[in-house]
């Protein structure tokens, strides 16, 4: 996969021109051929799309409009191929913010403007960079940091601490880089966030071949940025880190791991970032008798490759975001099916989920790269800004099945879409959920849904579940379902952060004694008592319905790197967060949490720990965490 590939020339008629941008939208089509160009004039007012109405798929561009628009995009292409394909040079600051604003149909704050400026990354600069390196400094003292893990975030660490030329250590569990991709390897597994934005800012790519990548292809990806950026030779793949212990007498980290093959080896580092991510120990279910069933029987995260589904009679217990990938590609080769439904997933109408790219983009993003950039801020824009207040509270809106108006006129949107796909009143009645959208993460839906629960040889039971038996399945009314695999689709236990390391910090103070279950840090990162200790896609700093992790690891890595320069620059061996900055923050946070949809229904989530608390949530705009990780405040730490 190629990072930023340079446009290739246009040879195409008009016309053949004119036919590969019936498909694309037009925001980002008209904002990329501007920068290819230089031509901002086509950012024409009457062209821009309607803030207000970005929830709408249209974002509030009638048929004429977006028909002018490629008309404007096309000719404009044409002329540029007629003056030899030659580029504009990269746009400079104050024109990427007024493209920008045109693209998000209204003016934005200056530090909007920063940010998108950040994301887009459309002349190559990466302005998450570190300014600085240690030789740079030139306090001549050595600094090394541990990382734990090789997964999305701990790559992003590792390249940021490499940048400023800070010496660093990986270790990873597994045999190769990707955590989550690499371990999730299940049948129909692929990402639910489109991947222009889904991947980093700092090595984006025109070559996605569908909008929503596959598993394979997401693992590509990793691999790929691990080799370009150079990470690999500090990886110590199959090692894993059992014990984390801080030492107050000489300010370092002793770090023990265990290799492939059982040995132990003792480390020792100025910092510790952990990046092991939230959803990687599968959770079984607290059905009585799991470990009963005689038949073949795996959780989704280690799928079983060995076992051949093909004619048998299978059961898959959940219906989360990971069984609602596979359960369609299972329905196609089992005997028989039954879907174990405790809670129905809200289905978000998603036509081109599954697709691959329109012929017509691929050509364009051929040609005119930067469209794979401007799409991404555009989805930025419309995910964010527009979904998250449909999310929030009313306190004065009184109804078990939505928390605003608003939400409740999501609600209606989702019906009408529940109402097409499943005619049958029955089906309907058990696939509809009764809690508020946007409580717990939708499942993208082309209509496969529907078509599953079509087939003759799948079936959806929604009764309760009693005991798993030798044979199948036992039901709480005393029948029995007999099978000869079961799937277990039960999601993590992402409640249980940095388990099963042992983590100890000043005076030995164990971190899950200390936590007990209520997983907290200072911006998701930072714990008192455990001074130069990092986590990344820590507690609170999940999102559920808008964004990409990737953001809120790309800006955690900042924090670290800026974190690293704050102890070197100010001659200080740790940092440890002030409690009651910690304590003031995690109460704001909960607060915050109660007011969104996710934190107010009853349902069941994986966001909430045993005593309902939502420790995974921000329950904050993707500004303000950008805003509050751009470098930590020397005031938030006790600096020794
Ligand atoms: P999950 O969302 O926690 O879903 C677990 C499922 O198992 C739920 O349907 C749950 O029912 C059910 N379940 C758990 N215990 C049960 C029991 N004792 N009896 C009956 N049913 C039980 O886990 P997941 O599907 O693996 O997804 C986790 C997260 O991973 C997602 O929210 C998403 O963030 C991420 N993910 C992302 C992608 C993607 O990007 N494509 C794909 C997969 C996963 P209840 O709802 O009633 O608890």
């Amino acid at each position: 996969m190629r990072f930023d590939p340079e446009p290739q020339p246009i040879t195409e008629t008009d016309v053949e021109i004119a036919a590969a941008l019936a498909e694309v939208d037009t925001p980002p089509l008209l904002a990329a051929v501007a920068c290819l160009t230089g031509d901002f004039s086509i950012l024409r007012d009457d062209l821009r799309p309607t803030a207000a109405e970005s929830f709408d798929p249209t974002a509030g561009i009638s048929p004429e409009q977006a028909t002018a628009a490629r008309r404007l995009a096309a000719e404009t292409l044409g002329r540029y191929r007629d003056a030899g394909n030659v580029p504009a040079p990269p746009p400079d600051a104050e024109t990427i913010r007024r493209t920008f604003e045109f693209l998000a149909g209204a003016p934005v704050e200056d530090d909007y403007a920063t940010l998108m400026t950040e994301e887009l990354a459309i002349d190559g600069v990466d302005r998450r960079a570190p300014e600085w390196t240690v030789d740079g400094l030139a306090t001549g003292r050595s600094f090394r940091v541990g990382i734990i893990g090789a997964g999305m975030s701990g790559i992003v660490a590792a390249h940021r601490l490499g940048q400023a030329g800070v010496e660093y250590q990986v270790f990873e569990k597994n045999a190769d880089v990707g955590g989550t991709w690499l371990e999730n390897r299940y049948p129909g597994c692929r990402v639910d966030v489109p991947n222009h934005f889904y991947s980093y800012s700092f090595a984006q790519t025109s070559e996605w071949p569908q909008h929503f990548s596959t598993q394979p292809v997401l693992l590509d990806y990793f691999r790929a940025c691990a080799d370009e950026f150079g990470i690999r030779p500090q990886i110590r793949f199959e090692t894993e880190v059992v014990d984390a212990v801080w030492s107050d007498e000489h300010s370092v980290w002793n770090v023990t791991v265990r290799d492939g093959t059982g040995a132990i080896e003792a480390h020792e580092f100025d910092a510790l970032v952990s990046s092991v991510g939230q959803l990687n120990r599968p959770k079984m279910p607290d059905i009585p008798g799991v470990d009963r069933f005689a038949g073949d029987a795996f959780h989704s995260a280690r799928w079983d490759e060995s076992v051949d589904l093909t004619g048998k009679r299978v059961a898959i217990i959940g219906t989360g975001a990971s069984a609602a990938q596979f359960i369609p590609v299972v329905g196609e080769v089992a005997g028989h099916l039954t879907v174990f439904q405790r809670t129905p997933p809200w289905l978000l109408e998603s036509p081109n989920y599954h697709d691959d790219l329109p012929v017509g983009v691929r050509w364009l993003l051929d040609h005119v790269p930067g469209l794979a950039h401007w799409d991404r801020v555009w989805i930025f824009w419309r995910s964010h800004e527009v979904l998250v207040p449909m999310a929030a509270v009313d306190e004065s809106w009184d109804s078990p099945n939505s928390v605003s108006l608003m939400n409740d006129l999501v609600r209606g949107v989702f019906t009408e879409y529940y109402k097409a796909q499943f005619p049958d009143p029955d089906l309907f009645a058990k696939l509809l959920p009764d809690y508020p959208p946007f409580a717990k993460r939708f499942v993208r839906d082309n209509g496969i849904w529907a078509r599953t629960f079509a087939r003759d040889n799948v079936e959806l039971v929604v009764d309760g579940i009693a005991e798993i038996t030798e044979r199948g399945v036992a039901m709480v009314d005393g029948t029995e379902h007999e099978f000869d695999v079961i799937i277990y689709g039960t999601g993590f236990q992402a409640s249980s952060f940095l388990t099963p390391m042992t983590v100890r910090g000043v005076g030995g103070r164990d971190l899950h004694a200390m936590w007990d279950g209520e997983a907290r840090a200072y911006l998701g990162m930072t714990i008192p008592d455990f001074p130069n200790l990092f986590l990344m896609y820590g507690p609170n700093t999940n999102i559920v319905i808008n964004g990409s992790i990737i953001y809120f690891s790309e800006l955690e890595a900042r924090y670290i790197v800026e974190s690293v320069r704050m102890l070197l620059e100010r001659g200080a061996v740790s940092m440890d967060v002030r409690p009651e900055v910690h304590d003031e923050y995690n109460r704001r946070v909960d607060a915050a949490n109660t007011q969104m949809a996710w934190g107010a229904a009853g349902v069941n989530t994986w966001y909430k720990n045993a005593s309902g608390r939502i420790t995974q949530n921000w329950p904050f705009s993707l500004l303000e965490f950008w805003q509050r990780t751009r470098h930590p405040d020397p005031d938030d730490y006790v600096l020794r």
